[in-house]
């Protein structure tokens, strides 16, 4: 990733450019532990937060960024709607709700959390809306499968510009990659640590050792090479240091192959494939 740095972006289908690393919050309980976190990432270099309605910590990403004094343009925000806002008045009310809670003025993106049926294409009409006047500079989805998708493009002239997923060597979702790219919807990996459970993996340990990285800075490196989006979180300073340290080395082909067959349907959050 030499040719990459913490702030590096990628032009979304709608010409928004959107850090490829950012920090995730997922877990993160609300108040001092969030505040510090949020704060830290960005004093080192991270620009790009995400967080959503359901973690219950919108507030403090805010107030983080705030506290961190550098110019809100600068910082790139997700957040999310969750299920039980689909629908499209709902929909409209909850963004109102989280970008009140983040106390900015928009937000850079927003994501339908999980394809809620029946009411997913409703809110993706508010969504549409929500875009159009400007209160958000993007709007894509996540837990999104490649059927999920095909409705979405049938119905709608406004392609998603993200689709967040769970992404990591041990669920390499190839065809939904591979499906993105040709639809020039960004892929988004979260979960990239496979929410810690692999990081003691032999196999991946002994990869790490030939670049003296750690296995999560191998991870991470493997979603950047495949270009990527990618939100490791951690609450903790150093982790998150550490996890922002992978700009300078570069995975070998053979050993991003190595990777890719890792691959073993691992699924860490939820599983979006069973999702009418
Ligand atoms: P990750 O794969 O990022 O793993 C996070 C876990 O790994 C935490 O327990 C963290 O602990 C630990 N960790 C972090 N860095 C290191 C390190 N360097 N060494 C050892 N352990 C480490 O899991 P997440 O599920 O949190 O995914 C990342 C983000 O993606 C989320 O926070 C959220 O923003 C998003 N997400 C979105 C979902 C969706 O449905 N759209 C679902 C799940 C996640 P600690 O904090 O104690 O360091």
């Amino acid at each position: 990733m030499k040719d990459l740095k913490i702030d590096s972006k990628v032009k979304l289908n709608n010409g928004v450019e959107m850090p490829i690393f950012g920090l995730g919050t997922f877990q993160a309980q609300s108040g001092k532990e969030t505040r510090d976190a949020v704060l830290h990432a960005l004093q080192i270099g991270y620009r790009h937060i995400d967080t959503a309605s359901m973690y219950g910590n919108e507030e403090d990403v805010g107030a983080a960024i705030r506290e961190s004094g550098i110019p809100r343009e600068e910082i790139f925000v997700t957040t999310k709607l969750w299920n039980s806002d689909h629908g499209y008045d709902s929909g409209l009310a909850a963004f109102e709700k989280s970008r009140r809670r983040l106390r900015l003025s928009y937000v850079d993106l927003y994501l339908i959390h999980w394809p809620v049926q029946d009411l997913r294409k409703e809110t993706w009409r508010a969504l549409e809306t929500l875009l159009k006047d400007g209160k958000c500079r993007a709007i894509g989805v996540s837990n999104y499968m490649i059927r999920h998708l095909k409705e979405l493009l049938d119905n709608s002239s406004t392609v998603p510009a993200v689709n967040q997923v769970e992404f990591s060597p041990y669920l390499y979702q190839k065809d939904l990659l591979e499906f993105c790219r040709k639809h020039d919807v960004q892929l988004e990996a979260y979960s990239p640590l496979t929410k810690g459970h692999k990081l003691n993996d032999p196999k991946l340990l002994r990869i790490a050792l030939r670049y003296s990285k750690s296995a999560a800075q191998i991870l991470i490196g493997w979603a950047l090479q495949h270009q990527m989006v990618v939100i490791p979180k951690s609450s903790r300073k150093e982790r998150i240091t550490e996890n922002a340290a992978v700009f300078d080395f570069t995975i070998s082909p053979e050993d991003m192959r190595a990777l890719d067959l890792f691959d073993q349907g691992l699924r860490t959050s939820w599983d979006p494939t069973t999702a009418p």
